[in-house]
């Protein structure tokens, strides 16, 4: 592209680069946007189907995770991209509802699309679409149930964020017992840490063996079958240098020309590796653990001393450990003092099929728990991982931002007439943006009934008439749907999921209908 003013021509873009400009630009983008929402709306709810993606590699994975259906697909079209960032937003601030959150972008553009059609200006559509999120936002707070935050409460939040997820029926109950217990056991004055829960999978049994342990475990063994493998009462330290001799690490060569000196050479070597155990033992540790590797001859030093030793420990857990026993990242063994030293109630090694694992139980700092999720198969496994993922974020979202609302599509029923009823005193054209919005939540509670096998269209006149007169939603169970009282059934999210979903979907829905202009270099 050249601009022809007086004299020579101005070259603003470089001969590759390729441009689509007005309507083109946003139809192009509109449709990659609806494209994207479209492929993972038949996965939402508990009877939403799964997804197997392939990679280039041949590796598969197989999700009903909207964020990770997203991430798995190879997108390459920039406004399909900005889909994926508000599952992935969705998913980091709150955990859940990545799906929903897709599905409503999809949806709000593909409403922008038809107001575009009627010569509705996009800045119009962006202000329309932002009142309407406001009244919704508003909505959402006054549909906060009442009721407190209680386990029982939170294991249904938990349970609501499962169900569809390769958890299994029976199971959900119990594993959300569990994720509620772990954020329980971790929460202090100011809430829960979500970190301080970790989830750890190990496959090999099924899914009703997930247990809750009270501390960290490490995916590693005893550098040598002949230490100890369980300690009552250990002091701990955490070190991130290799403990072997210096002249290894610095290669250098030897310049010997005798017997003698070979032996001498031998000879220091072997006593500074012994000094490294002798200032653990010295320092009065029990259980040592390195994130680098242990020299094979200092680990046999340890195992006479009688300590357990751990090398090449993940940074993560070597960090995590610190913190739950209180002790501080060491770099030299030699100088280890009391303040540098943690200490467990028990730490044991435990055998699960081939591998063997440690676990760091009651940590004297901090009260970090894991998950330890049991699956028979890796792809069950890594679904589960993220089943229990979402039930930890929801039960400390629905803690920490103090409330929870109506599952099963009544949330946006409500919020969908608020906008309605409301959007008549917005004023011009953006009131055309306002109805559209509203139009646009119908798409959740619909694409539930569909994914249920229910009509949607009689699903969706029900739905609102019984929202008349009191609390309703479509409420799955086994084979069929139902309109019932979501809370009654159980079916509860956190209202801060609710509240993302319509702010990060507004804001990529309302990016994308304002791009009038595509400049794409080569
Ligand atoms: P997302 O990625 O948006 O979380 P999900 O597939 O997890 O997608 O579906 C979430 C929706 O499913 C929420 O609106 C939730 O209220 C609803 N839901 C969960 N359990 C049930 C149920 N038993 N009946 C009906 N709706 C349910
Ligand atoms: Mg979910």
């Amino acid at each position: 592209m050249s601009y022809q003013g007086m004299g020579n021509p101005v070259f603003v873009l470089g001969d590759d680069s390729e441009r689509t400009s007005g309507q083109d630009a946003q139809t192009s983008n509109i449709s990659a946007g609806k494209a994207v929402a479209e492929s993972v709306r038949t996965t939402l709810g508990p009877r939403g189907m799964d997804k197997m993606l392939v990679d280039s590699t041949g590796e598969v994975v197989i999700t009903n995770d909207g964020v990770t259906i997203l991430e798995e697909m190879d997108i390459e079209h920039p406004a399909a991209q900005m889909l994926v960032e508000v599952a992935q937003t969705q998913e980091s601030e709150v955990g859940d509802g990545t799906t929903t959150a897709s599905v409503l972008a999809g949806q709000l553009l593909a409403k922008a699309e038809d107001l575009l059609g009627q010569d509705v200006h996009p800045t119009t559509i962006v202000e329309g679409y932002a009142a309407a999120r406001d009244i919704g936002y508003e909505a959402l707070e006054d549909l906060v149930l009442e009721e407190e935050l209680d386990d029982a409460l939170l294991r249904t939040v938990a349970a609501t964020s499962m169900t569809g997820k390769g958890t299994g029926d029976v199971n959900a109950d119990a594993l959300a017992d569990l994720v509620v217990e772990a954020v329980r056991h971790v929460e202090g004055e100011e809430g829960a840490n979500r970190d301080d829960v970790r989830v750890h999978t190990q496959v090999g049994a099924a899914s009703s063996a997930t247990e809750l342990v009270e501390g960290i475990i490490a995916d590693k063994e005893p550098v040598r079958d002949d230490m100890p493998r369980d300690v009552a009462d250990a002091t701990v330290a955490v070190i991130n240098t290799e403990l072997e001799t210096r002249e290894a690490n610095a290669d250098v060569e030897y310049n010997i020309t005798s017997v003698d000196q070979l032996n001498a050479a031998l000879d220091a070597e072997e006593s500074e590796l012994r000094r490294y155990a002798e200032a653990v033992r010295d320092a009065g540790v029990d259980v040592l653990v390195s994130q680098k590797s242990i020299d094979d001859r200092v680990a046999a030093y340890l195992a006479e001393e009688g300590i357990l030793a751990l090398e090449s420990v993940a940074k993560s857990d070597v960090s995590d450990i610190a913190n739950a026993t209180g002790a501080t990242v060491a770099g030299d063994v030699t100088e280890l003092d009391d303040a540098d030293l943690g200490a467990a109630e028990h730490v044991h090694v435990e055998r699960f099929g081939e591998d063997e694992l440690t676990f760091i139980e009651g940590g004297a700092d901090a009260s970090s728990v894991t998950l330890l999720v049991r699956g028979s198969t890796d792809h069950v496994l890594s679904e589960l991982e993220r089943a229990i993922g979402d039930a930890v974020d929801v039960v400390v979202v629905a803690l920490d931002e103090e409330g929870v609302v109506p599952g099963a599509g009544c949330a946006e029923i409500v919020v969908a007439d608020r906008i309605r009823s409301e959007a008549a005193s917005i004023e011009g054209r953006a009131q055309l943006a306002a109805e559209a919005f509203a139009d646009a939540l119908d798409v959740l509670p619909r694409t539930l009934a569909e994914n249920t096998g229910m009509d949607p269209i009689d699903a969706l006149v029900d739905l609102r008439a019984a929202n008349e007169s009191g609390r309703a939603g479509l409420i799955t169970s086994g084979e069929h749907g139902e309109i019932a009282d979501p809370v009654e059934h159980g079916v509860i999210d956190p209202v801060a999921v609710k509240r993302e979903a319509l702010g990060s979907a507004t804001e990529a829905a309302t990016m994308i209908a304002r791009i009038d202009d595509i400049i794409s270099a080569e």
